[in-house]
């Protein structure tokens, strides 16, 4: 789960990270007030759950509170399209208003789960700000990368071959190690899969501040922080996988055009590969669960039709402890009365098999049974135009 920018700087603040003084609104009188209270020299950054804003023009340095009101105008209620998102973008509906700092530099600190070193990782550099990207692809020597052994911990060693790796002026080394533990504190004691701060600034007065803020939570974990749990912002989600979430589906939307409903993570997984194979894209992943009822299927059925980038459909079910009837009742219910083009390509095994065809069979709907997933590759690839 992502959260604010806003919010994670509270979290921050909370374990000594300095940040800037702010306050977040949600219409353009708020920020106009808020300005002022500041004295109209401001910055104003939309809050959306993506990276990418000040090249996207979500960030502003303003120097009175009309401007700060203006430009709030001009963001709230738009959605604000950056490389990070998709291209429709994401709903600005609040923005964070913040005491301008001078900037002297801008670092990158991040800590991340990283599964090659099976450990979290942290990487920094002295090449930080909105740059970061092209940093990582064409000089990936300016980024430092330490991993930390989960049981040992952070050692103090680790955080000052950092600092000194950034060539940062003597007086900051000692503040950088302890905010790099702090950091590690947030990250380990709130389940993080990433905290980020980019720009890591040290100001013109010598100060080093945490301009941006980004954590990003397990999901699993959230039922150890009912506190966090209900910083969720929906509106930033896929709206499909708000739907999912709230169903207990787990499904997460792909770019591809086949659609894929399989009970059981590996055998998703696995599925997925075969569309692969078949040269096709999924458009989702999606496990209804080993023990799905007629309704869970169905409404898992309704998330793949209703996403308009689906144009065929492979259902992989391996009946165990969900029967093949019980699927196929399931999937007859999601189409309805409504009249579905969409091809679906069935391949259905275990419990209950013959009765689940019969179902499918008999429903009218336009589906190619298959019994094996080399077949169901075939009929995908058949089915590209
Ligand atoms: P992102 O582009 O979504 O990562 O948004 P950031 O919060 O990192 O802001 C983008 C850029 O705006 C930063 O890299 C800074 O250069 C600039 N910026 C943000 N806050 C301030 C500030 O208080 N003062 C100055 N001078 N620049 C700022
Ligand atoms: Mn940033």
């Amino acid at each position: 789960m992502k959260i604010h920018e806003y919010q994670a700087k509270e979290i921050l603040s909370e374990y000594s990270i300095p940040t800037s003084k702010g306050a977040v609104a949600r219409t353009p009188s708020e920020v106009e007030e808020i300005a002022e209270q500041m004295g109209g020299n401001v910055v104003v950054k939309a809050q959306v759950h993506a990276g990418g804003r000040g090249a996207a023009g979500g960030v502003k340095l303003v120097n009175t509170a009309k401007e700060a009101s203006d430009f709030a105008q001009q963001l709230l209620g738009s959605n604000l399209v950056t490389h990070q998102t998709s291209p429709d973008g994401v709903p600005v509906n609040e923005v964070l208003v913040e005491e301008p700092i001078d900037i002297s530099k801008e670092y990158y600190l991040a800590i991340v789960v990283d599964s090659d070193a099976r450990s979290p990782i942290i990487m920094a550099s002295e090449s930080g700000g909105m740059d970061i990207e092209e940093v990582a692809s064409r000089s990936p020597e300016k980024i430092i990368r330490v991993a930390i052994d989960p049981i040992v911990g952070l050692q103090g060693y680790q955080c000052r071959h950092l600092a000194y790796g950034l060539n940062l002026p003597a007086e900051n080394i000692r503040p950088m190690t302890s905010l790099i533990e702090n950091l590690y504190k947030v990250f380990e004691s709130k389940d993080c899969s990433l905290a980020e701060i980019n720009p890591l600034a040290i100001t013109t007065e010598g100060q080093l501040i945490a301009l941006d803020a980004k954590l990003n939570l397990d999901d699993d974990s959230l039922f150890r922080h009912p506190d966090l749990s209900g910083l969720r912002d929906k509106e930033q989600e896929d709206p499909l996988e708000v739907k999912a979430i709230d169903a207990g589906i787990a499904y997460i939307k792909l770019d591809g055009d086949v659609g894929c409903m399989v009970n059981g993570a590996g055998l998703a997984m696995a599925t997925m590969d075969t569309i692969h194979l078949a040269n096709a894209m999924p458009a989702n992943f999606l496990d209804v669960g080993g023990g799905a009822s007629e309704e869970q299927v169905a409404q898992a059925f309704k998330l793949i039709l209703s996403d308009p980038n689906v144009k065929r459909i492979l259902v992989n079910i391996f009946g165990g402890i969900l029967r093949c009837d019980v699927a196929a009742r399931g999937i007859v219910e999601a189409c309805g009365s409504e009249d579905h083009t969409v091809p679906i390509v069935v391949r259905m095994l275990g419990t209950n098999v013959e009765e689940g065809k019969e179902i499918l069979k008999s429903s009218g709907l336009s589906v190619t049974l298959v019994d094996d997933m080399k077949q169901a590759a075939q009929m995908i690839k058949n089915s590209i135009a």
